[in-house]
């Protein structure tokens, strides 16, 4: 085997490493974490004095076509956070290993 199809070789063998660690990642959820204060309907509240309530946690989804916010209770909030950081993580494997497989196919057209 040449240095060149070593090389390419070694990123597709590093490709294939990152994707294997992409099937332990646990639970996925694509969105991202917002905190809002809100106005309740009680007429003569503090919140319409200006001290609104919250701050309340919601995950920002996409959802067809449109953006949707979605409650996060307290409980739940370091789990989501921890669901939202795996698809970041996730985005960030796939495209290492697009950029992987790009250089690949640069090395295999140098070689004509
Ligand atoms: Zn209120």
């Amino acid at each position: 085997m040449d240095k060149a199809n070593r090389k390419i070789g070694a990123l597709m063998k590093k490709g294939q490493e990152i994707a294997k660690g992409l099937g332990h990642r646990g639970h996925l959820l694509k969105g991202s974490m917002v905190r809002y204060y809100n106005v309740c309907g009680k007429k003569d509240c503090r919140c319409k004095k200006g001290k609104k309530h919250g701050p309340y946690l919601y995950v920002s989804v996409y959802e067809g076509k449109k953006t949707r916010l979605i409650y996060v209770p307290r409980g739940m909030e370091s789990k989501v956070r921890e669901w939202v950081g795996n698809v970041r993580e996730l985005h960030k494997r796939v495209s290492e290993i697009s950029r992987l497989n790009v250089g690949v196919l640069r090395r295999m057209q140098k070689r004509g």
